[in-house]
C-alpha cells in the first residue's frame, strides 16, 4: 500500500457493501512497477494483451468492428481510504473525486484504447496505463452515439 503523504487525509473504512464484481479477464502490460507505468495511456504506446476468460469469450462477437474501445479495470494494488490526496506531480492537496488517481473508494480505471486486432480470446490494444496482471471488469465499444449530447 502506498504511503500517506503530508497534507493527505485518510479515513477508517467501514466494511464494504459488496458489489460482487466479476473479473472477466486479465490485462498483460510491460509494466510491473508503478514507477515505469504511464499516468495515462497513449495511443502510440506499446501493444498490450487483454486476455478474456471463459465463459465471456462469445461476448466479444462484433467488437472487431470498432477501432476504439473502452476498457474498465480494477486497480487492485491501490489503497482505498484517502479523501484528500497530494499528487506527486502537483504537490497540491485535492479531493479524491477531483483526481484520476488510482487511489479511490472503488478503484476502477478507465481507458479508451485502440483495438489493433483480436486473436482468439485476446484483445491486442494500445493506450493502456495499468500494471501487468490488472483484472479486467468490462469492455464497451467507443460509440459516440451512446454518449450524452450537449
Ligand atoms: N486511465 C485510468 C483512468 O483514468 O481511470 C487510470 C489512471 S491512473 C492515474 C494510472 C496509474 O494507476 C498508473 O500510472 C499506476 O501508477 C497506477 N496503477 C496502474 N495499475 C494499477 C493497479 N493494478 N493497481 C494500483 N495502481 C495501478
Amino acid at each position: 500500500m502506498s504511503e500517506v503523504r503530508d497534507g493527505e487525509v485518510r479515513i477508517d473504512l467501514t466494511e464494504a457493501a459488496d458489489a460482487a464484481l466479476r473479473f472477466i479477464g486479465v490485462i498483460h502490460t510491460p509494466w510491473s512497477d508503478r514507477k515505469e507505468c504511464p499516468r495515462q495511456g497513449r495511443i502510440d504506446g506499446p501493444e498490450c494483451r487483454v486476455e478474456i476468460f471463459d465463459p465471456w469469450v462469445p461476448a466479444l462477437a462484433g467488437l472487431e468492428a470498432f477501432a476504439s474501445i473502452e476498457l474498465f479495470y480494477w486497480l487492485d494494488r491501490s489503497r482505498r481510504d484517502l479523501v484528500v490526496q497530494v499528487p506527486r506531480h502537483s504537490g497540491q492537496p485535492s479531493g479524491t473525486f477531483a483526481l484520476r488517481s488510482p487511489v479511490r473508494p472503488n478503484p476502477i480505471g478507465l481507458s479508451r484504447v485502440k483495438l489493433e486486432r483480436i486473436e482468439g480470446n485476446v484483445l491486442v490494444v494500445r493506450g493502456l496505463d495499468c500494471l501487468d496482471g490488472t483484472p479486467l471488469v468490462d469492455i464497451k465499444p467507443d460509440r459516440c452515439d451512446f454518449s450524452a449530447k450537449d
